[in-house]
Parts: C-alpha cells; sequence; structure tokens
C-alpha cells in the first residue's frame, strides 16, 4: 500500500454513497487522464477495505484491470478479470468483471466472445446497481452493439447511454459516448448527424474545462476532413498533440498523426507526411502500440509510391505484412487462453451455484431451508453487535394448518405453503431472510430491534390473514401465530430460539392470529 492510499485508509470509513462517487470518477478517469490513476485506484480499494465494503474493493481492482486493458496490456486485464469473476458473488461485481474481460477480448481481436461478455455484463445489471458503473457499461455497450452487430439499432443504445451518462453528470463519460456516437455516425455516411455530435462534444468540453482526448481530437478532425475542412482539421490536430503529455488510450495519439498524415499527404506534402508517419511509428513502439505501428507502415508505403519510390514503397508494405502478421497470431493466442480459461471458470461456478442453491433452499417454497438459516444465524451470532447492528427473529406458525389439508386438500395446503411463504419473502425486505424451518413453520431474521421487530411481524400477520385465500379456495382463510425475540448480548443459537418459540407457544395458547415478543413480557 502506498503512503496516502495508508492515510485515506486511516480516515473515517467512508460509505457507500462516498465510495460510489470515488469510482465514478476514476471510471471517468480511464477516458481522460491516467496520470495518478493506480494510486487512485489503491486509495479507493484502502478505503473500501477500511469501510469493510468487499464490492468496492473488488470494484477498485477492476478499474485497474480496464486500465491495464486501455494500455496494451490486456492480457493482464483480462486475467484479473478472470480471478475476481471465480470469486464472484455480487452480481454488479460479476459484470464489471464480465465487461473488463470483454474489453480485453476486444483488444485482443477475439471479437465473438468480447461480445459474449459484453451481454453478459448488461444482462447482470439492473435498475437499482450503481448509477456509474451503469452508465460506464452502457457507453461501451453502445459502440459495441454497433461493432458487433449485435443486431439492435446502434443509435438507441447510444441515446441511452447518453441519457445515464448525463445523469451521472459526469463530463468525461458524457464526452466519451458523444466520441463514440459521432464517430460511428461518420462510418456509416451521416456526416450531419456526425457534425452535430462533435460540435456537442466540443461545447461539452468547453463547458466543463475538460481537454479532449487524442481520440476525440481525432473523431474531431477525421470528420472535419470529410466536409472539407482540411485546414481546419489540420489545425485542430496540431493544436491539440502539444497538449497530450500523459495520455490514456496509447492508440490515441498514433491515430492522431495518422490523420495528420493523411491530409499531409492529400495536399501533396508528402514529406511532412513521411516525417509525421516517422514519429508516429516511434510512439508507437516505444507505447507497444502494435497496431499503429504496422498502420504507420502501411501509410509509410502509400506516401512512398506516391512519390514513385516503389522501392521504399515495396520494402514498408513488407514490413507492413510481417508485424501484422505476428501481431495477428500473438492475439489469437492470447485470446485463445483467455476464453479457454474464463469458460472452466463459467462452467464451474454455474454448477457450483446450483449446486449450492439446492444445498440452501426448501424446495416446495424456495425460501432458505434449516441449513442455511442456522448457517446464517451462527455468523451473526458471532458478530459483535456494533457491527452487525440490531437482529431479531420471528418464528411464525400456521394456525390450525392440519385443517387446511383436512378440509381442503394437501395440495391446496402447499398451495398456502407458497403463497405465505412469497408474503414472508417479500416482508423480510433486502436486508432480512425468510426460512422454512419445516412443515408449516417459517422463521424471519429481520435487522431491527425488538419494539419494531414486533410492530413489523403485526404487519406480516395481518397481511397473511388479508390476503384473498377464497381466490385459492372458496370460505378458505388463514392466519399465524408469531413468537419474536431480539439476540441480547451473550446469546447463543438455542436460547435465540427458544425464546422465540416461547413467545409462539404463548400466541397460539392466548388464541391464535396474534404476536408476541420480549417486550410482551409475561403478562400476555
Ligand atoms: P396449530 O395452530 O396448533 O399450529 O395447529 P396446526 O394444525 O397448524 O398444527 P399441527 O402441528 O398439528 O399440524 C401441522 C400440519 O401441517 C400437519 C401436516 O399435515 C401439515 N404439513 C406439514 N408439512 C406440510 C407440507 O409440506 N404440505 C402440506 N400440505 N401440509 C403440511
Ligand atoms: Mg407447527
Ligand atoms: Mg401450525
Amino acid at each position: 500500500m502506498s503512503g496516502s492510499a495508508e492515510a485515506a485508509a486511516l480516515a473515517a470509513p467512508p460509505d457507500e454513497v462516498e465510495l460510489e462517487a470515488e469510482l465514478a470518477e476514476l471510471l471517468a478517469a480511464l477516458y481522460t487522464k491516467h496520470d495518478g490513476l493506480s494510486e487512485r485506484i489503491d486509495q479507493l480499494a484502502a478505503r473500501a477495505a477500511a469501510a469493510g465494503n468487499d464490492r468496492y474493493v473488488v470494484l477498485a481492482e477492476l478499474t485497474r484491470a480496464d486500465m491495464f486493458n486501455r494500455t496494451h496490456r490486456a492480457a493482464e486485464g483480462a486475467r484479473i478479470g478472470q480471478r475476481l469473476l471465480e470469486s464472484a458473488d455480487d452480481p454488479v461485481v460479476a459484470a464489471r468483471a464480465h465487461a473488463v474481460i470483454s474489453g480485453a477480448l476486444w483488444r485482443l481481436g477475439a471479437t465473438g466472445e468480447s461480445a459474449k461478455h459484453a451481454e453478459q455484463a448488461m444482462a447482470l445489471l439492473g435498475e437499482g446497481d450503481p448509477l456509474c458503473v451503469r452508465a460506464e457499461h452502457a457507453v461501451v455497450f453502445a459502440i459495441q452493439v454497433n461493432g458487433y452487430r449485435l443486431g439492435r439499432n446502434p443509435i438507441e443504445w447510444f441515446q441511452s447511454a447518453q441519457r445515464l451518462t448525463e445523469e451521472l453528470g459526469s463530463p468525461g463519460l458524457i464526452i466519451a459516448n458523444l466520441n463514440n456516437w459521432a464517430w460511428v455516425q461518420y462510418e456509416r455516411g451521416e456526416l450531419a448527424d456526425a457534425i452535430e455530435l462533435v460540435e456537442r462534444m466540443r461545447q461539452t468540453a468547453e463547458r466543463t474545462g475538460l481537454q479532449l482526448n487524442a481520440s476525440c481530437v481525432d473523431t474531431l478532425a477525421r470528420i472535419l476532413l470529410e466536409s472539407g475542412d482540411a485546414e481546419q482539421a489540420r489545425s485542430v490536430i496540431v493544436g491539440a498533440l502539444e497538449g497530450f503529455a500523459a495520455e490514456t488510450d496509447s492508440d490515441a495519439i498514433p491515430g492522431c498523426l495518422l490523420t495528420l498524415a493523411e491530409i499531409q499527404r492529400r495536399n501533396d506534402e508528402v514529406d511532412a507526411a513521411i516525417g509525421t508517419l516517422t514519429s508516429c511509428r516511434e510512439i508507437a513502439v516505444r507505447s507497444r502500440t502494435a497496431e499503429m505501428g504496422a498502420r504507420a507502415l502501411r501509410e509509410l508505403a502509400t506516401c512512398y509510391a506516391s512519390v514513385g519510390d516503389y522501392r521504399s514503397a515495396y520494402e514498408h508494405m513488407e514490413a507492413f505484412h510481417r508485424e501484422w502478421t505476428q501481431l495477428r497470431s500473438q492475439q489469437a493466442e492470447a485470446s485463445a487462453s483467455v476464453v479457454q480459461a474464463v469458460f472452466g471458470i463459467e462452467e464451474a461456478r454455474r454448477r457450483s451455484r446450483e449446486f449450492q442453491r439446492l444445498a440452501e433452499r426448501d424446495p416446495l417454497t424456495g425460501l432458505w431451508n434449516r441449513r442455511k438459516s442456522d448457517e446464517h444465524l451462527g455468523e451473526l451470532l458471532a458478530t459483535p453487535a456494533a457491527t452487525r447492528g440490531p437482529v431479531s427473529v420471528a418464528i411464525l406458525d400456521l394456525d390450525h394448518f392440519k385443517q387446511v389439508n383436512d378440509r381442503f386438500s394437501h395440495s391446496v395446503g402447499d398451495q398456502v405453503l407458497c403463497a405465505v411463504a412469497q408474503i414472508f419473502r417479500e416482508m423480510a425486505g433486502p436486508e432480512g431472510h425468510a426460512v422454512r424451518l419445516g412443515g408449516e413453520e417459517f422463521l424471519l431474521i429481520l435487522p431491527m430491534a425488538d419494539p419494531a421487530a414486533r410492530e413489523h411481524c403485526e404487519r406480516v400477520r395481518r397481511a397473511v390473514e388479508a390476503h384473498d385465500w377464497s381466490t385459492l379456495c372458496p370460505g378458505l382463510t388463514v392466519t399465524t401465530s408469531v413468537g419474536v425475540s431480539e439476540i441480547g448480548p451473550g446469546d447463543d443459537y438455542s436460547a435465540l430460539l427458544r425464546r422465540a418459540d416461547q413467545h409462539l407457544y404463548r400466541a397460539k395458547a392466548y388464541g391464535r392470529n396474534r404476536v408476541i415478543s420480549d417486550a410482551d413480557g409475561a403478562a400476555r
């Protein structure tokens, strides 16, 4: 851990909202500037660890993997993505891991496999997930929908990504999406739309004081060039090149230089074009941007041919082919190993998830079974109260359930069990759990202290009573009795459940269809 990361970890632990805001900034920085990014990632990871927030620890690591993807270390990015996918229980983490693997595979030229992971990343995210993750995925997915011809209208995806980036209010991501969108419209020959989009991009940059990165500048220059304004295109590139000290996307500067060389060649400034391409090639080789390096060779061949130097043209073309073939085979090898590794993980995860689910669930209602609930309660009881917060348990036993079976049939009884399970599941809330202990006996684990838990169970009791049971069978009514107890200091598992069970027993004895908790004392 670096010194500043350590200091960050020592400060008061951040809450989820702060961590999300920090992650949003890092995701935007992936598109703008990479200097200091690695340290900021360390800090986020340290602060998340201090807050005990595993999700953000892992999301920080995945941001690092994404940074590797964008700096010609895609194989490393993919390895981190794989490792984190392997241990991901959290769908947001799994989505990010799939997105990182997708980005790596795309850069390694495995577009088919990359598209599959892109789809999985999107499928795993929902409305309630962090907006910055959804917005960033939407930006990437829109360009992938276009690039991979995923059978959807890419423009709709760009629009939806635009809404999300604006809702998030991140200029870096807004500009990134406008840049991709403009490029796609330019490639589709929709020049008017492309011009409008780069104009929006330029205005956003001006308004927010954010400098356009090399990739945006290249898009802008290409569109200006295409619309007949070669001089404006040239001045945009030349003006911007001076400002690109610490660039993000190392493909982008050589990309700009290729565009500049094309402007120069088309304007018969072949010597200047050769000079530009030579420095393009140097930068590409230095920054291990093999693809751009090879493209520079091909452009050089075109330049030499245009002035009749066919020998140089031939030599550069030959060098281009050599590099290109080598690059493709390296990419193919790297992507094959990523694909294979990820496939293994997914298969193993799918199987273990199925077995785990079977082992933890009650087959009739899908609720947690007793084994899972014992395990979870054991963990809660072993956690200091200050860390876990108040917890109460409620045992719920349906009243005269034997009569439901006897009067209506065992199958109706089963349907009643499923319907009450659904009510319990919903009323347990996102932080609570509903369990089928066995037969017609259920347990709720609620993140609240006793008087609140008692009131909550009263609402559950009323919900069961008020449910329209006549749609299942005319004349059917269902009620439940409930015993509630809060975990107290020094409680163990059996003491806690014994107390709840005693309260339940009294609820039955006092006439059923009622709730009794610690707060009721011995009076009722
Ligand atoms: P009380 O109000 O005292 O709890 O009365 P009760 O009839 O609910 O209690 P009792 O324990 O006597 O009966 C429970 C009944 O629940 C007996 C059994 O037939 C029924 N039962 C247990 N498991 C299932 C099941 O999976 N499906 C169905 N349909 N009935 C079940
Ligand atoms: Mg019973
Ligand atoms: Mg019963």
